[in-house]
């Protein structure tokens, strides 16, 4: 067996910071559980850890989901045994083992591998918070997608499809637009094109209900021109960069738009809001609304070149790091 190791930072910068140093499991504390860990989720969120455009305090191991067996638990815990199956969001998850909130840990349900498990929790319940948190989905209307075959955007295409929402999605390439289309969109345009002039024929002149923009600073323009009167853009990540300050006078000429940017940490924060995405992603995987797309794996020793494969634009899915 692999001897026990995390990846650390002790800088923010490039691919280089992360390091690999052998470190023994910390044993789980009252209301924690230590899981040897099979698998752990790649999200963009990393890369801003890794370069400080989201800051964190140094030494850092970063990780923000992954899947395993539990192999202790501390004082207290009673929803979890030795040898079950769990999922679960928290920091530090590049490494071997995890120990963290029990409470915060999903059981695994019969027919869920830790490897599908880890390729939706975090994506799957962006998109679920995308399309029934922030605001509900209704069908009938239309909406823009950005990203739309990348880690939540091939959830958040045929889980938007399946609520009856018509799903323009923009993306780089004609091989990326092609599988965008099979995730269901029903259009697809080209980020490269004039977007506006593109959605506006599109939708006989009228715009978009909503744009889910997890492109940031070179989508936003394009984002708010593609919107009708009182449409909503959410704002909900960075790939590009982040998009710049926008003066709430445009929102109002523009058509009283509303603009939010929402953080999946504050919709799970609480129990009830982790069971209940919890339950409407894995309810929405059985039912084969969404699947689990594993474009990608990487050894966790080689967690730069996945860092690179994400930041390229070039991946496709989910990206998975296997300790
Ligand atoms: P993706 O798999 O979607 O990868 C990013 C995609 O963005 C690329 O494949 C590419 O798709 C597109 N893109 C456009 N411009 C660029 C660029 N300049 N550089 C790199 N990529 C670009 O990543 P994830 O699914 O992991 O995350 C998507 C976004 O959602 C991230 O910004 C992330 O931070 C955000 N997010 C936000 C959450 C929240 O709570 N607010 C939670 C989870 C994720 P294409 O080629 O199709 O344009």
């Amino acid at each position: 067996m692999t001897e026990p190791y995390v990846i650390e930072m002790t800088e923010t910068g490039g691919v280089e910071v992360l390091k690999q140093v052998a470190r023994a499991p910390r044993a789980p504390g009252p209301g924690q559980a230590l899981v040897r860990q099979t698998v752990s989720g790649l999200n963009f969120i990393d890369t801003y850890h890794r370069t400080g455009l989201y800051p964190v305090k140094l030494p850092f191991v970063p990780g923000s989901e992954g899947a395993g067996v539990v192999e202790a638990v501390g004082d207290g815990v009673t929803h979890l045994s030795v040898g079950d199956r769990v999922a679960y969001l928290g920091s530090g998850t590049y490494a071997t083992h995890y120990t963290g909130a029990a409470a915060s840990m999903v059981k695994l349900p019969e027919g869920i591998s830790e490897e599908d498990a880890a390729a939706v929790l975090l994506k799957g319940l962006t998109a679920w918070m995308l399309l029934f948190e922030v605001r509900r989905a209704s069908p009938g209307e239309t909406a823009l997608v950005w990203a739309p075959v990348g880690g939540v955007g091939s959830l958040l295409v045929p889980w938007a499809t399946s609520l009856g929402v018509t799903v323009i999605a923009v993306t780089s390439s004609e091989s990326k637009a092609a599988r965008a289309r099979e995730l269901g969109a029903q259009h697809v345009v080209l980020s490269s094109g004039d977007l506006a002039a593109e959605v506006r024929a599109l939708t006989n002149g009228a715009g978009v209900d909503v744009s889910y923009d997890s492109v940031g600073k070179s989508s936003a323009q394009a984002s708010l021109d593609c919107l009708k009167p009182r449409g909503w853009w959410v704002s909900y990540g960075n790939a590009s960069g982040a998009a710049d300050p926008i003066a709430p006078g445009v929102l109002g000429a523009k058509g009283s738009l509303v603009l939010t940017r929402p953080g999946l940490f504050h919709f799970i924060a609480d129990p009830e809001g982790m069971r209940r995405g919890a339950a409407a992603l894995f309810g929405a995987l059985r039912a084969g609304t969404i699947r689990a797309h594993i474009g990608q794996t990487f050894d966790l020793r080689e967690v730069g070149k996945a860092h690179e494969a994400i930041e390229s634009g070039k991946t496709v899915g989910a990206t998975l790091l296997r300790p």
